[in-house]
This record gives C-alpha cells, sequence and structure tokens, in this order.
C-alpha cells in the first residue's frame, strides 16, 4: 500500500558512528535513501531531503544552529536526535523548528513511526470529492460517509479508520499501521482499542462484510461489496 508524502530521502547528521551506522543500515532496509554526514558543515551542503535526522551534539557546529540554518532556508521536516532528555532542550529544539524529536537511546521503530507522521503533515493526502465503494460514500471534505442515501454517524476515530481503509480499497492494512496512523505514531499500547472500533464501524455501516479481517496481519475494505 502506498501512501502519498512518504519518507524517501532521508539525511543522517550523527557523528557517533556507533548509532549512525545501524540507524543508516536499519532505514536502508525500510526502503529509505539515506544519506549520512558526520558534521553540521556537511549537513548543510545537502539538498534534496525529504527528512533530517539531526543529532545535537556534533563536533564543528552547534546542533541548534544547523537546526536554525536549515530551517531558515527549507522546510525540511527535522527530527533532533538529542542525548539530553532535558526538556528545556528540547523546547528549545523545536522552537528552533525542528519537528518533533527522539532522545537516546531512543527505538527504531519508535524513530520510523514518527517519521511517517511528520511525512503524513508535510504531505497530506489530497482528499477526493466523493468516493464511493459499493453502497457507501465517504466524503473526506466534509468527513460524512452514507450507506446508501443513508448518511451514518460516525466517531471521529471510526470515520478516520474508514477512511484510511478506503485510500487504497482491498489492499490490507496492517493493524500497526492502522494504530499509528489513526490513533497515534506512538501508540504501542493494548490494540483491543481497534477490535472494538471495526466491530462498531460494521454495525454502523450495516455491512459486516465491507471490512474484511485478514487473520494476524490486519483489515482491508472488500473492493467490491
Ligand atoms: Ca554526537
Amino acid at each position: 500500500m502506498r501512501h502519498a508524502g512518504v519518507v524517501q530521502r532521508v539525511l543522517v547528521v550523527e557523528d557517533d558512528d556507533a548509532i549512525a551506522e545501524p540507524l543508516a543500515q536499519g532505514l536502508e532496509r525500510e526502503g529509505y535513501a539515506v544519506t549520512r554526514v558526520a558534521t553540521g558543515k556537511d549537513a548543510l551542503e545537502q539538498n534534496d531531503v525529504d527528512v533530517v535526522l539531526l543529532d545535537l551534539g556534533l563536533p564543528d557546529l552547534d546542533g541548534y544552529e544547523v537546526c536554525r540554518r536549515i530551517r531558515a532556508r527549507a522546510s525540511t521536516p527535522i527530527i533532533v536526535i538529542t542525548a539530553r532528555g532535558d526538556e528545556v532542550d528540547r523546547v528549545v529544539g523545536l522552537e528552533l523548528g525542528a519537528d518533533d524529536y527522539v532522545v537516546k537511546p531512543f527505538g527504531y521503530r519508535e524513530l520510523v513511526a514518527r517519521m511517517r507522521a511528520i511525512a503524513r503533515r508535510a504531505a497530506p493526502v489530497e482528499p477526493l470529492a466523493t468516493q464511493h465503494i459499493g453502497t457507501i460514500s465517504i466524503d473526506r471534505r466534509t468527513r460524512k460517509v452514507w450507506s446508501g442515501d443513508v448518511e451514518v454517524a460516525l466517531a471521529p476515530k471510526e470515520f478516520d479508520l474508514l477512511a484510511l481503509l478506503a485510500e487504497d480499497a482491498g489492499a490490507v492494512v496492517s493493524r500497526q499501521q492502522i494504530l499509528e496512523q489513526v490513533w497515534d505514531p506512538h501508540w504501542y499500547g493494548p490494540t483491543k482499542t481497534l477490535d472494538v472500533h471495526v466491530a462498531a464501524l460494521r454495525k454502523k455501516l450495516g455491512q459486516p462484510q465491507l471490512i474484511e479481517t485478514v487473520r494476524g496481519v490486519g483489515f482491508r475494505l472488500a473492493a467490491e461489496s
């Protein structure tokens, strides 16, 4: 399944090879094109990247200064990687234009989830006027849904869930993808809430077969219904 706004080119600015190396390898395995630099000066020479992962403790320039200079010339999303758990550092980083931050040692999945969330914010999916799937109609602009001619009142998360599945009807969307995109990019809690929402959505739409459970993976919207 493809999403508009998925990050493809990542600039990793980190002088510590023990962090940069596995990070770059992991991201490359996920399909990202990774450029690695170890200094602020080199970071400022890079163009055409979709997101910057920026260590604050660099050998030449202060990470804050690098952040400020990148932000002064481009809207490229920046995720600050900081060894400093101090709230002040986080706030300063965000004030200088960073979009998010992770504190070392950070979880790899956490970082990727944040990158995805930022990519979505940077390039939201262009809303279609009204999408029809079988007898269901979805209007993303007004967030309204109809079953036939009858409007179906959905809770916000129910709408988001339906809209996500409808982005690529027929394609399987994993439970983790749904939790990250509909709930929270930092979601690692129990996933029962997802099942509750799917059940409610099926009931409200009056078409239990519309949302198929793909056992052990996730859900998909039946393209034909
Ligand atoms: Ca460093």
